[in-house]
């Protein structure tokens, strides 16, 4: 049986079936006493930070309640008989369940309303921890398996050992989401938009991910014809492997910068950077995974990057949480969070995150040709405050005699406000258009819904203008101006960037040769 749905990163994968969506997997003891208790030490954490998460958007008394589960996980008199569980020889969930339940059957034994009350709270803090415990050990899929569920969180997809194959087949899901986007620059095949279908899925399966559809229980035949599809598939991909070493150059001879899209600095590690133009976008919102990374952390991420680079041009965007990016602890919980507390926004509410990763970038600055952009930029005021940050940050940095250097800052336009009114920031170093936002703000379509996925086409004139417009505002001004949403690697979409007079693409590492070989076809 095939089912159609929409192809979000190219290419084909045979192999087995493993359901997203079956039940939750038990906790997986550890080999050892101390692993057990750093996998609790790491569920307790994790409970705390997504309550604080919570806690951070809930009304008065839901943040009470909140506020009285985070101070009962921090509180070691919790903790500490569990641990000592594990001390002499329980697993995690375990020596948490006895601990907690010990503990309730105190609260349930009291006479007085108020202790019998907290017992539901204890109950919650108990399975918070056990939900926590039980993700850790969420179950691997097998070498080579075909993902198959409604969706896939970015971490599943990092979690995942890509290198023996295996695809991505999704119910629901966007061709713009983050989790396509990682695929595509990792280069692992991915459909969405499959709808639901009646059958828990089993067996080995064909995932096209070139035209959008999967089979399930195929028919000799039917594997027959897959493996022809995707070798030629493979061929086209191997003869376009011939325009990597070479620079993009239109039929009509027109040079194109073509650069790189790349998310953690072990990116950069499979591409030679005398295929690219350097680093168009570093998306760092990554390398903020489960817990916020410190100063140096991300100073010797950003150092690495620059140093693979060697003097070609990496240009790292400040965080972009929020939308379909939440990050516990950082993040807040919003109805409609790709118009709310996202990117610079966020940033900006959050000076004691923001200052941190500035500061890196200030250090990083001086191992290569850095620029810095901002994310989800609506207003120049925005960019200003962005911009001040910077500038008090270097002069601390200056003051302690510390090694730094304060990079051009340039902006992202994705918001439609900057795109239609770019008069008001012709003082930034440059801009980079985001098409996957761009597109969904001004069609209306949520870059991550397959039901509204045929509205969000970067090639709708109404997206086409606007691009060509900030392009023409870019020449006037002598502001650089480049596009590093996925549209700059999809060869459908190169003749009409290039027409709408872009010259500047940043795309995923596994579309770069495609890519070159789109912009060779063009007679631009
Ligand atoms: C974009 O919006 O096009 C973009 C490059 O940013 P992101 O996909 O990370 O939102
Ligand atoms: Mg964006």
């Amino acid at each position: 049986m095939r089912i159609e749905g929409i192809p979000a990163s190219a290419g084909y994968a045979e192999g087995p079936l493993f359901d997203l969506d079956g039940p939750p997997v038990a906790y997986r003891g550890k080999a050892s006493t101390t692993e057990e208790k750093a996998a609790l030490k790491s569920a307790i954490d994790k409970a705390v930070s997504r309550l604080t998460a919570l806690a951070e958007t809930a009304d008065g008394e839901a943040a009470g309640i909140l506020e009285f589960h985070i101070a009962m996980l921090q509180d070691d008199a919790l903790s500490v008989p569990a641990f000592a569980a594990i001390g002499s020889g329980e697993p995690a969930d375990a020596a948490w369940r006895q601990a907690l339940d010990a503990e309730i059957a105190g609260y349930e034994a009291s006479d007085q309303d108020y202790f019998q009350a907290r017992a539901a709270d204890l109950r919650d803090i108990r399975d918070q921890v056990l939900r926590a415990l039980s993700e850790d050990g969420e179950a691997a899929a097998p070498p080579g398996a075909i993902l198959y569920g409604t969706d896939i969180a970015p971490t599943r997809f990092l979690e995942t050992d890509w290198s023996r194959g295996g695809g991505i087949a999704l119910k629901a899901g966007s061709t713009a989401s983050h989790v396509a986007m990682l695929a595509r620059s990792r280069g692992v095949p991915m459909v969405v938009g499959l709808g639901a279908s009646a059958d828990s899925p089993v067996g080995v399966a064909l995932l096209d991910a070139e035209h959008g559809g999967i089979v399930l229980s195929p028919s000799p035949a039917e594997v027959e014809a897959f493996r022809q599809s995707s070798s030629a598939f493979a061929a086209r991909q191997g003869k376009a492997q011939t325009f990597l070493a070479q620079p993009a150059i239109t039929r009509a001879g027109t040079v194109v910068r073509v650069q790189v899209n790349i998310a953690d600095p072990s990116d950069v590690d499979g591409i030679d950077i005398a295929s690219c133009d350097g680093v168009g976008l570093m998306r760092t919102e990554f390398l903020f995974g489960k817990v916020l990374p410190d100063e140096e952390t991300q100073y010797r991420a950003y150092r690495k990057v620059l140093e693979w680079a060697g003097g070609k041009p990496v240009t790292i965007r400040t965080v972009d949480a929020g939308g379909d990016k939440p990050l516990p602890g950082f993040t807040v919980a919003e109805t409609n969070p790709f118009l709310g507390l996202r990117g610079i926004r966020l940033s900006l509410t959050r000076p004691d995150v923001f200052r941190v990763q500035i500061r890196a970038l200030l250090r990083a600055a001086v191992h290569g040709n850095l620029k810095v952009m901002f994310p989800m930029i609506a207003t120049a005021e925005e960019y200003a405050l962005a911009a001040a940050l910077f500038a008090e940050e270097q002069t601390g940095l200056a003051s302690r005699g510390v090694a730094h250097k304060l990079p051009p800052l340039g902006i992202m336009v994705e918001v439609p406000s900057v795109a239609i009114a770019p008069e008001a920031f012709a003082d930034v170093a440059f801009l980079s258009i985001g098409s996957n936002d761009l597109t969904q703000y001004v069609m209306a379509a949520a870059r991550d819904n397959a039901a509204v996925a045929h509205l969000n086409s970067v090639r709708h004139p109404a997206v086409l203008r606007l691009i060509a417009s900030v392009a023409a505002f870019g020449r006037e001004k002598g502001i650089p101006v480049s596009l590093c949403g996925d549209s700059g690697g999809d060869p459908a979409a190169i003749p009409a960037l290039l027409e709408a007079g872009l010259r500047d693409l940043s795309v995923a590492p596994a579309q770069l040769a495609m890519a070159k070989a789109a912009i060779a076809d063009v007679s631009v």
